[in-house]
């Protein structure tokens, strides 16, 4: 039997796809796993962060990617206030959090899956069917998972990244787009941890979590946020912001991160030290938690002398260490352990407007699939949905035009 539509993959992306086919076109989603949203049920702490505040422009002003406009007809098409209605259609309402973040009222993603999968037919999702293969025979599109071959005239590759593949994305999209002849960037770690170099530095602060403003290398833009110390570097919804910079950056030189670990100049916590008669202990006791300040004395080398007593190049490393604290990064986790990856279908071969690949017509991407991702805020499901949308309504359209 020839279908209208496939769609491969039930993530947000799919199952957005999904919903505005149903009762419209004959189509199946094929999911490789025993059941569909694996990833989508982890997100935002299993509170799911769907989509967020922004206007189209500053949501796209907001992606990290350089051909981020390729995604204005997908917002413009289906934005955060569709999504809103979407749910709240299907009895979710959601709220947002800090007038940025939009989550489900209940604070569960079950509860978004549960609502993308309401007016699905059953019948129209196949489990345990991970696609092996796709090619082309004739007009027709022909997908072989291990134990059946399907028959297409339009398919929809919604098969996310290689990002955390025990979720069922284990990068599949690469090998379809082989076979199709179709380009492709290599996958890479966004929104990751980040290892660093000299873990003296960090030895004693595993846990320890803080609001800083935060310097790559030289660079003159500065990053503002919660960075959260690891046992082996650094983590937070600020490094996971960066991390894709970060991670670019290091392809072509050394990365240091520094960030002051003190609110104020250590010149002007000094004078009211002296003023206290604070040995170095006391002093930095005065300025940060007792953890910390144990640590930067071990760091500084400095005997616990008066604050009268510190000279120049004392006072130096002490500034250095407390306004400008400075760690080397070694390497940005793994892109397997990344929340979400850069890399993907390439987007030159995509047309913006059907989320169609240009030379091959019938053939959709969507989602984490393509070379598009964003930071942490529900960008990342809000362009799978978006994306989905788009693509299921040009197939719906330019089949009623045949
Ligand atoms: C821990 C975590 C937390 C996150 N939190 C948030 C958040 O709060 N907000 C946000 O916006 N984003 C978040 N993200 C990112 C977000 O989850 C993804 O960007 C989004 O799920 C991508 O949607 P998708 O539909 O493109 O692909 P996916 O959600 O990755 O779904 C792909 C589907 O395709 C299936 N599949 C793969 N290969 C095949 C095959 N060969 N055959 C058949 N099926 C296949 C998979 O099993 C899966 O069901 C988070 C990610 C992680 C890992």
């Amino acid at each position: 039997m020839i279908k209208d539509v496939i769609i491969v993959g039930g993530g947000p992306g799919g199952l957005m796809a999904a919903n505005q086919l149903e009762g419209k076109k004959d189509y199946l989603l094929l999911e490789k796993n025993e059941k569909v949203g694996k990833k989508l049920l982890l997100t935002g702490g299993k509170r799911c962060n769907i989509t967020n505040t922004l206007s189209i422009e500053a949501f796209i002003e907001s992606l990290h990617v350089k051909h981020k406009r390729f995604l204005y007809k997908a917002l413009q098409t289906f934005k955060n206030e569709d999504i809103l209605q979407f749910f709240k259609q299907r009895g979710l309402n959601l709220i947002s959090e800090n007038d940025f973040k939009y989550f489900p009222e209940t604070g569960k993603s079950r509860d978004v899956l549960n609502a993308l999968l309401r007016d699905i037919k059953p019948n129209n999702i196949l489990y345990n069917q991970s696609l092996k293969r796709i090619s082309q025979e004739g007009s027709l599109f022909k997908l072989e998972t291990k134990t059946d071959t399907f028959y297409t005239r339009n398919v929809i590759l919604a098969v996310g990244s290689n990002a955390y593949p025990s979720t069922g994305s284990s990068g599949d999209i690469q090998d379809f787009a082989h076979m199709l002849g179709v380009n492709t960037i290599p996958f890479t770690p966004a929104e990751a941890s980040l290892y660093i170099k000299d873990l003296d530095l960090i030895k004693d602060l595993p846990g320890l979590s803080m609001t800083t403003t935060l310097k790559i290398n030289k660079d003159k833009k500065t990053h503002h946020g919660d960075i959260l110390i690891t046992h082996v570097g650094l983590s937070g919804p600020l490094i996971l912001h960066i991390s894709e910079l970060v991670y670019h950056k290091l392809q072509v030189e050394p990365v240091f991160l520094s960030f002051p670990i003190i609110e104020g100049s250590f010149d002007d916590a000094l004078e009211k030290g002296k003023k206290q008669k604070y040995n170095l202990s006391q002093l930095l006791d005065s300025i940060m938690t007792k953890r910390l300040s144990k640590h930067i004395l071990s760091l500084s080398n400095l005997e616990n002398k008066s604050c009268h007593d510190l000279n120049k190049q004392e006072i130096q490393t002490l500034k250095n260490l407390t306004e400008s604290f400075t760690l080397e990064v070694l390497k940005v986790e793994d892109k397997e352990k990344a929340f979400v990856n850069a890399g993907g279908i390439d987007i030159k071969e995509m047309d913006p407007n059907t989320m169609q690949v240009k030379k091959v017509p019938g053939l959709y991407v969507i989602g984490e699939s393509l070379d598009l991702q964003g930071p942490i805020g529900g960008f990342n499901i809000t362009i799978a949905m978006s994306t989905g949308f788009l693509a299921a309504k040009h197939i719906k359209e330019s089949e009623e035009n045949k």
